[in-house]
């Protein structure tokens, strides 16, 4: 059986302009319900200047509720640094855990847990 390549192209290719098509749309609906400046660093826009104007709260892409709940006008500098702190949260947050799994571990991880008590009880 042969690979049908150009079956796999077309739904790459799809893939990207439903994308595409996705954010441009959300991206039109969120510039009719919101001014056009930076909800950061107030930074007004115009035609010009308008890309990346667009943030997603939650960070979800697919997440488009027409009402304007999860979007937010950034500029690309406020964006950039909204993107790092959430990164950086990420990573905290699972630093953290594994930090805490790590303890826990250690903590509980007594091979003969449950031993003393079984011997205990079997002694009354
Ligand atoms: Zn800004
Ligand atoms: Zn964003």
């Amino acid at each position: 059986m042969t690979i049908n390549t150009d079956k796999l192209d077309k739904i790459v290719a799809d893939a990207h302009r439903n994308k595409a098509e996705r954010d441009k749309s959300y991206r039109e609906q969120a510039l009719k319900l919101f001014p056009w400046v930076c909800g950061r660093c107030s930074r007004e826009f115009d035609l010009r200047n308008l890309r990346e104007l667009t943030h997603h709260k939650d960070h979800d892409h697919f997440n488009n509720p027409s009402d304007g709940s999860n979007w937010e006008l950034l500029c690309v500098y406020c964006h950039d640094h909204e993107h790092q702190i959430h990164a950086d949260a990420i990573a905290a947050a699972e630093a953290g855990h594994l930090l805490e799994e790590k303890k826990h571990r250690e903590a509980t991880h007594n091979p003969f847990a449950g031993l003393k008590d079984l011997l205990e009880k079997k002694g009354n």
